[in-house]
């Protein structure tokens, strides 16, 4: 599954976060890790200049090859906070990544 990480200031050019974990459980790991300033070194950084972040949706069968696809296309208009008007619209270019996750804000990790 993917996930996307919005954060609330900017680090330089990066205001999102995607990331890959396999499953529900190794994701609320991840989040930890990410959390305690471990884990992806953009979220290192993030964690490190105090900026606050939020998990804002998740994309039940996203694989290693849609982050990447993701990635291109830049996350922003995938974005439920940049984009909330359209993003429910956004996660179903391919077929296999509709929307799955939760609401959005209804992970609250932080
Ligand atoms: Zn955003």
């Amino acid at each position: 599954m993917l996930y996307l990480i919005h954060f609330d200031k900017p680090f330089r050019h990066a205001k999102h976060y995607l990331g890959y974990s396999q499953n529900h459980k190794t994701l609320e790991r991840r989040i930890m890790h990410h959390k305690m300033g471990n884990g992806a070194t953009l979220m290192r950084y993030v964690t490190k200049a105090g900026i606050g972040w939020h998990v804002v949706r998740t994309w039940a069968n996203g694989t290693k090859n849609d982050e990447r696809r993701l990635k291109k296309m830049g996350s922003t208009k995938y974005c439920p906070i940049c984009n909330p008007d359209h993003w429910f619209m956004r996660g179903n270019l391919h077929g296999d990544m509709a929307y799955s996750g939760p609401s959005p804000y209804e992970y609250e990790y932080n």
